[in-house]
């Protein structure tokens, strides 16, 4: 049996703010006097979640907060063998309630830089933006993701109802900028959304994605586009957008013929780990080494790292793959 901590993985859907530990969590909630509602592993439905995420953001104020959470998570992610991590942060919102459009972001890096040195592990970073929020402060995503090189990429996050087409403009920038484009959808909205943030969005991946397989028209449209899905089943599961992880949808988005990647979205919030998400497929789904391994690399092949470090991890997974 190989060893799933000793897997080269690479992460490509966590939610900084869903990745503080719960002693960190406690020390700064008592500081600021912000009450923290929600148990982990048992919020009942997605306005639950947003309560307590909410809370969690409210815990963050000084730049050492956010530099030592970005820290935290790379002493936590290097511990269970990610060894890149792009990790989606919502700046510019972070910006706009601290009245300090750049701190928080720089914050984040100098801890990311600092939490990178010390673990050995490789990380980058994606300004996501609601979907409810201003153009104005989507473009100041973008602004941020130029501003920045260590930002791969900017996308929409939430209420997947609500149209990409206002953000048509920002989306083709930042395409003509060089930032990548990574969009959540086809999580709690269907197949239309998920067709939505390809064309109009003109997403380099999509974030969940999995009720694409509600239409066979929009599962040929990312087939033909080779748009890899960042597939999240605990999270899928705790916020109760499936049932199980043995009823998850992830076996047949790949005999659809998808690309399928495993993350693990709001970890501090699921109690999961990445290396835990990958253990859930072998015991709950059955999914073989091959399969394990396939899902590694499509993560490497679909993650915005340089050429070097994707060719380094896809080495490893090979290597890990002909251990025992
Ligand atoms: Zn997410």
């Amino acid at each position: 049996m190989r060893d799933l901590a000793a897997l080269p993985k690479a992460h490509l859907h966590v939610h900084l703010e869903s990745t503080v530990r719960a002693d960190t969590l406690e020390e700064l909630a008592d500081r600021y006097g912000v009450e923290v509602a929600g148990q982990v592993g048992a919020f009942g439905d997605f306005g639950q979640f947003a309560a307590h995420n909410g809370a969690v953001r409210d815990c963050l104020r000084r730049a050492e907060d956010f530099s030592r959470i970005a820290y935290e998570f790379c002493a936590e992610e290097a511990a269970q063998g990610t060894r890149y991590a792009e990790v989606t942060f919502t700046a510019a919102a972070h910006g706009e309630r601290l009245r300090d459009p750049d701190m928080p972001l720089e914050a984040v890096l100098a801890g990311l830089a600092a939490g990178q040195a010390a673990h050995g592990i490789e990380c980058r970073v994606i300004v996501d933006h609601p979907r409810k929020r201003s153009v104005a402060r989507f473009e100041e995503s973008l602004r941020l993701a130029v501003a920045h090189p260590q930002v791969v990429a900017i996308g929409m996050a939430g209420a997947e109802g609500y149209p990409l087409a206002p953000f048509a403009a920002v989306f083709r920038a930042a395409r003509e900028a060089g930032v990548g484009l990574v969009h959540h959808a086809g999580e709690c909205c269907g197949a239309s959304s998920v067709a939505e943030a390809v064309t109009v969005g003109l997403a380099d991946r999509i974030g969940h994605g999995f009720r694409a397989l509600e239409d066979p028209e929009v599962v040929r449209l990312l087939e033909d586009r080779a748009v890899p899905l960042e597939v999240c089943p605990s999270s899928n599961v705790v916020l109760g957008l499936v049932e199980s992880v043995s009823s998850h949808p992830v076996t047949r988005l790949i005999e659809a013929g998808l690309v399928v990647t495993l993350s693990t979205d709001i970890p501090s919030a699921t109690g999961t780990s990445l290396t835990g998400e990958y253990q859930l497929l072998r015991d709950e789904l059955g999914f073989d080494d091959d399969t394990i391994a396939w899902i590694a690399t499509n993560a490497v092949d679909a993650s915005f790292a340089p050429q070097g470090t994707k060719d380094l991890l896809r080495q490893d997974i090979a290597t890990w793959r002909a251990g025992s």
